[in-house]
C-alpha cells in the first residue's frame, strides 16, 4: 500500500485526523495533504453566537497554518468537486487533480431542505462563518431600516426548526434583540421572534424536563413557539405554514435538518436516504477499501441500531480513531473497532443559560450548563493546539 494520505475537509473530523496522524507517522512514512475550502478551520458549533450575538468572527476562525505549523501537513486550499474512488483521485474546482493512496473524506453536512418550495432561495442558513456574517448583517440592516420604512416585517424574525441548532440560535436572538432594538430606538414590544417546529414539541427526543426548562427560559425572553406546525413554503418575506397561516417576516432562518455532503453521494459511496455513507467498524467505506469517511457524512449506528446524531464531538473522535487506522494501514497491526464515547449534549439558550446532559444521567441547567459547554469548547481548542491561534 502506498502512503499518500489525502484528507478532504478541515472541520472537526479532518483537522483532528491530520494532527493525530502526523503524531503516529513520520513524514518519510506518509505525506499528508489536507484539502480545505478556506485557509481556516471554523468553529461551527458557535456560529449562532456570531450570527446575532456579540462574539467576533475572528474567535471562530482558526488559521490552518498556525495549528499545522511544523507538522509536515501540506495545506491545499481548494474546493473539492468530485471524488473518483476507482481512479483514486480527487478533483478540485480550479481544475487540479489530487491522487491518493489513502483517502479520508470529512466534508461535513449540508442543509436538508426536504424539497420545501422557496426555502433554499429565501431563507438564511447557518452552516458556515460566511453565512453567519450574512445573517448578522441582514438582522442589523432590518433594525437600521425600520425607522425609515416603518414596516413591521422588518422586526419579525422566524427560525424554522427547533432542534439543537434552532434552539441555540433562538436563544441568541432572544438575548440580542433587546440590545438591537434599543440601539435603533425601536420599542421592544414591536419585535417578534418565532420558532416554528413541525414536531409536537421543541427539541424532539430530548429529556422532557430539560425541554420544559428551555421552553420556559425562552418564552420568558419573548420567544413565540409554534409547534406541530410544519413550514410548507417560503416566498420572499413570507413563511407559509401547514395550517394555512402565513408569517410575514423579513428574516427567515432555516435550521430544519442536515444531510451528508452531496459529493459523497455522487462519488458512488453507499449512502442512506440522508446522504450519509455507510462505513464498517473501522470507519472505512463499505464499498471502497482505503477510503475512510468521517463526521457528518458518515452513518454510524449506536447499540440500538440507530444513527448517532452528527455532532462535533463524534466527528473529532472519528478523526482521532481514523488516525490510528491510517497508522495500521502503513505500519501494520490490528485495528480496534470504533466506539464513540459521547460525553453528553448541551444546548445553549443564549449566553447565560443552557440545558444539557452530561454523561448518561447528570442533567445541568442555567449558567452551570453553559459553563460546561464552554469548558468542552476549551478542551477541544487545547486538543488541536488552538487556544491562542485566533488571537
Ligand atoms: P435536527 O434535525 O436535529 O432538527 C431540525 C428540526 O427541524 C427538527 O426538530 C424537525 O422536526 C424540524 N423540522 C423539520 N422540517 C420542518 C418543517 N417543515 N417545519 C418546521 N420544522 C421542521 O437539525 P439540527 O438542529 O440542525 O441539528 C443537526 C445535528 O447537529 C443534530 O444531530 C444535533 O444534535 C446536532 N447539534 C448539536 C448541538 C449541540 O450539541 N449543542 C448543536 C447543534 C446541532
Amino acid at each position: 500500500m502506498g502512503n499518500r494520505i489525502v484528507i478532504l475537509g478541515a472541520g472537526y473530523a479532518g483537522l483532528v485526523c491530520a494532527l493525530q496522524t502526523r503524531k503516529y507517522l513520520t513524514a518519510s512514512e506518509a505525506s499528508i495533504t489536507l484539502v480545505n475550502k478556506h485557509n481556516y478551520h471554523q468553529l461551527i458549533t458557535l456560529l449562532h453566537e456570531t450570527a446575532v450575538g456579540a462574539r467576533s468572527d475572528r474567535s471562530l476562525r482558526i488559521p490552518l497554518d498556525k495549528v499545522l505549523a511544523d507538522k509536515d501537513v501540506q495545506i491545499q486550499k481548494g474546493t473539492v468537486v468530485k471524488i473518483d474512488p476507482s481512479a483514486k483521485q480527487v478533483a478540485l474546482e480550479d481544475g487540479q487533480t489530487i491522487s491518493y493512496d489513502l483517502l479520508v473524506v470529512a466534508l461535513g453536512s449540508e442543509t436538508e431542505y426536504f424539497g420545501i418550495p422557496g426555502l433554499k432561495e429565501h431563507a438564511y442558513t447557518l452552516k458556515s462563518l460566511n453565512q453567519a456574517r450574512l445573517l448578522r448583517a441582514h438582522v442589523e440592516s432590518c433594525f437600521a431600516r425600520y425607522p425609515l420604512e416603518r414596516r413591521r416585517e422588518l422586526l419579525r424574525f422566524v427560525v424554522g426548526g427547533a432542534g439543537f441548532s434552532g434552539i441555540e440560535l433562538v436563544g441568541e436572538f432572544a438575548d440580542a434583540l433587546p440590545r438591537l432594538a434599543s440601539e435603533a430606538g425601536v420599542p421592544l414590544e414591536y419585535v417578534e421572534l418565532y420558532n416554528v417546529e413541525a414536531a409536537p414539541g421543541i427539541l424532539p427526543g430530548f429529556d422532557a424536563d430539560l425541554v420544559k426548562t428551555a421552553e420556559e427560559s425562552l418564552k420568558a425572553r419573548g420567544v413565540r413557539f409554534l409547534t406541530g406546525v410544519p413550514i410548507t413554503q417560503v416566498e420572499p418575506g413570507i413563511v407559509h405554514l401547514k395550517t394555512g397561516d402565513t408569517i410575514e417576516a423579513e428574516t427567515i432562518v432555516w435550521t430544519g435538518g442536515v444531510r451528508g455532503n452531496q459529493i459523497v453521494v455522487d462519488a458512488g459511496f453507499e449512502t442512506d436516504a440522508r446522504g450519509r455513507a455507510k462505513v464498517n467498524a473501522y470507519l472505512e467505506s463499505v464499498n471502497y477499501e482505503g477510503v475512510y469517511i468521517l463526521g457528518d457524512c458518515a452513518l454510524i449506528l449506536n447499540e440500538q441500531g440507530r444513527p448517532y446524531p452528527p455532532t462535533a464531538q463524534l466527528a473529532w473522535q472519528m478523526g482521532a480513531a481514523c488516525a490510528k487506522y491510517l497508522y495500521h494501514d502503513v505500519r501494520g497491526g490490528v485495528k480496534e473497532e470504533f466506539r464513540p464515547n459521547i460525553a453528553g449534549a448541551i444546548a445553549s439558550l443564549g449566553r447565560k443559560d443552557a440545558i444539557g446532559k452530561i454523561g448518561r444521567s447528570f442533567k445541568a441547567t442555567g449558567k452551570m450548563a453553559y459553563l460546561f459547554k464552554d469548558a468542552s469548547q476549551y478542551r477541544y481548542l487545547s486538543k488541536i493546539g488552538a487556544v491562542f491561534a485566533n488571537r
